[in-house]
């Protein structure tokens, strides 16, 4: 079977790929998963538009795509917690067990984590992978393999709430309606949040963020000042937490504004150039600011929310693409479709 190679900037095939042998090598502890469903994100639509993100250069052929569900087909010798049958999601960035970082629990940020296709490491648009059983978490039968491959996007959205420390009954701003903004406005809910309101410039996608819970308003920033709103609707104070998840320098040059005395700003939205925000506003407010790097700790709470209905990510799944159509789902991915939350591909 044939794997969704990113040749070069522009340029994808589906072709057959010979993985290193020492990647395909089953150690003690990890387990061989049969791909089964594949969400594309921006950074793998990146990769092929721009052939890098910041310092990550496409330079060599390769694999795409990290956000993933599959079937364990062999174990290793020491395996404990999975067996052949099992089906599973994955966490696609490994950091080293020895590092520093890792051992202070804070592996995502670990300088020498390994992530799916993140030159030179390869993703999983293919057969099969090897992945550490540590890094793999069995589904409950209710849990689909479609939404199982949703719990690495939502893993943001959860890092971003965890360390947003939301009390019940905040009120929250997320900025930015992708998918990245609308995982982060239902974890939010699920976090505790009362309210969350969602700005975004695409009327389409303030229409989908507003469809997902009833404690979502959306906010057309094209035509309202999101501060504005949130003051008007809050008795002049502002809302607790603003989740920036646009990634534009200009959303974040005014970050500050729709916030209360004391509420907290989280950074999602990647920044591949140094900004500028009103360091005087987050002064006046004491206001706490967080930055989150991927995530760490939360696939298995974000597993046990879609289980328990605490989260739906179903209607975030917008469209499904057999494999044999993958080179076209990037095309149309890249083309960014208004209507168009998570595009996701299933593998034979
Ligand atoms: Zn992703």
């Amino acid at each position: 079977m044939k794997s969704l190679v990113l040749e070069r900037k522009g340029e994808l095939s589906l072709r057959d790929f010979a993985i290193e042998p020492a990647e395909a090598s089953l150690g003690a502890r990890d387990v061989r998963i049969k791909l089964h469903t594949v969400g594309i994100c921006g950074s793998d639509v990146h990769y092929y538009t721009h052939g890098r993100i910041g310092p990550f250069v496409v330079e060599e052929p390769m694999i795409l795509g990290h956000e993933a569900s599959g079937l364990v087909i062999e174990i290793g010798a020491d395996v404990t917690s999975l067996a052949v049958g099992d089906r599973v999601c994955m966490e696609p960035g490994i950091p080293d067990p020895n590092s520093k970082a890792t051992r202070l629990g804070m592996y995502n940020v670990d300088p020498a984590v390994r992530f799916w296709a993140t030159p030179p490491v390869h993703g999983i648009l293919r057969p099969s992978c090897v992945h550490p059983e540590a890094f793999t978490y069995k589904l409950p039968d209710n849990v689909s393999f479609a939404e199982a491959a949703m719990v690495e996007p939502l893993a943001v959205g959860v890092h971003a709430a965890t360390k947003a420390r939301i009390r019940p009954g905040d009120v929250a701003v997320v900025m930015g309606a992708g998918p990245i903004g609308l995982v982060t406005a239902l974890s939010a809910i699920a976090g505790g949040c009362a309210r969350v309101y969602v700005s975004d410039l695409a009327e389409k996608k303030l229409q989908i963020a507003e469809s997902l819970s009833s404690a979502i308003t959306g906010v057309d920033a094209s035509k309202e000042s999101i501060a504005d709103r949130v003051k008007a609707e809050t008795d002049g104070w502002g809302c607790d937490i603003v989740f920036e998840a646009t990634g534009s320098p200009k959303a974040a040059a005014r970050i500050f504004e729709p916030l209360a005395p004391g509420g907290c700003v989280v950074m999602i939205g990647g920044q591949p150039d140094p900004i500028s925000y009103d360091a005087g506003a987050a002064m006046i407010r004491e206001a706490r600011v967080e930055n989150i790097f991927r995530y760490a700790h939360v696939f298995p709470r974000c597993v046990k929310m879609l289980s328990s209905g605490t989260i739906d990510v179903k209607p975030l799944i917008t469209r499904t693409f057999g494999f044999e159509d993958s080179v076209k789902a990037f095309e149309i991915a890249a083309s960014a479709p208004p209507s168009d939350v998570k595009m996701q591909i299933e593998l034979p």
